[in-house]
């Protein structure tokens, strides 16, 4: 049994929500880059040099890439074989948080209710998906997640017979309806199957595989490809301006389903793309 100090999970996530603030991942950053040679509209080419260039500012000069500095989604994979010791698991990720954004100078963006708005005053409580797994290991993925993208996320209870075509529909209509709101070029992740509940953590989830990685599952694998033809035959273009890039990519992520339903979510990741990830 391998024994890890409660203080080095908050160090780890106080430093990656710092790290996820101020450096784009760089299959992000690459993927702006290969926009800029596709991208057909002159005012869309210049927006990706402002994105390269904001993103290289904050890298350089060590300030957070946006000023929403997001809601601090935690991912752990927690081997079962891991004693965490010297003090409680949850708390020592809260801690993290709380750090983090005091020390990076991130915005807090959380309010401890949705009625009366009153401000945390320190981005937490983060939300935590933690999952044991076999071994030792400890990997913590933070996903800063901005308000405007998660507001133009859609989830869909649809009918078995709505089919792949229903799917596309869904998807597409759901990018489109969103314009410039969610801050294009996005990152679109789908979830399909499962309940009401994992649809939607599916397509978060999938908003932070590597851009142009492609499911391993063929069905999904030509959605995703069928998916990002169609929303960037949209025109919304970089940040609303029109243009061909308007997603930079479509990820899906499935699960099975009850045989009477067909959960679909869509959970729309602005070019703000933020994910890091450390194993302890
Ligand atoms: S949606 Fe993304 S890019 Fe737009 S303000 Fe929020 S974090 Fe920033």
């Amino acid at each position: 049994m391998r024994e890890i100090q409660a203080a080095d999970l908050t160090k780890a996530v106080r430093d990656l929500c710092i790290d996820a603030n101020y450096n784009l991942p760089e299959d992000v950053v690459q993927c702006f880059r290969d926009s800029l040679e596709i991208e057909e509209s002159d005012t869309g080419k210049a927006i990706f040099n402002e994105l390269l260039e904001n993103a290289e500012i904050a890298r350089t000069e060590k300030v957070p890439y946006c000023q929403d500095t997001g809601f601090a989604i935690l991912y752990v994979d927690l081997g079962q074989d891991v004693h965490v010791v010297g003090g409680d698991f949850n708390q020592a990720l809260e801690e993290g948080v709380r750090q983090g954004y005091a020390d990076g100078y991130l915005r807090k963006s959380i309010v401890r209710h949705g009625l009366d708005r009153k401000n945390t005053g320190d981005n937490t409580p983060c939300l935590s998906h933690v999952h044991l797994v076999p071994g030792e290991r400890v990997e913590i993925t933070i996903v800063p997640k901005g308000g405007g993208s998660e507001n133009m996320s859609r989830i869909n209870m649809m009918k078995p017979s709505d089919g792949k075509e229903g799917v596309k529909d869904f998807v597409v209509e759901t990018i489109r309806e969103a314009g410039p709101n969610p801050c294009p070029p996005l990152v679109v992740g789908v979830g399909i199957g499962g309940t009401f509940d994992y649809c939607a953590y599916l397509a978060k989830k999938a908003i932070f595989r590597g851009i142009g990685t492609r499911s391993s599952k063929p069905i999904d694998r030509e959605l995703e490809e069928e998916l990002l033809e169609l929303c960037n035959n949209l025109g919304i273009g970089p940040a609303g301006y029109g243009g061909r890039i308007t997603v930079l990519d479509v990820h899906v992520e499935s699960f099975p389903c009850h045989i009477a339903s067909l959960p679909v979510a869509v959970n729309t990741q602005c070019h703000a793309a933020r994910h890091k990830t450390v194993t302890l």
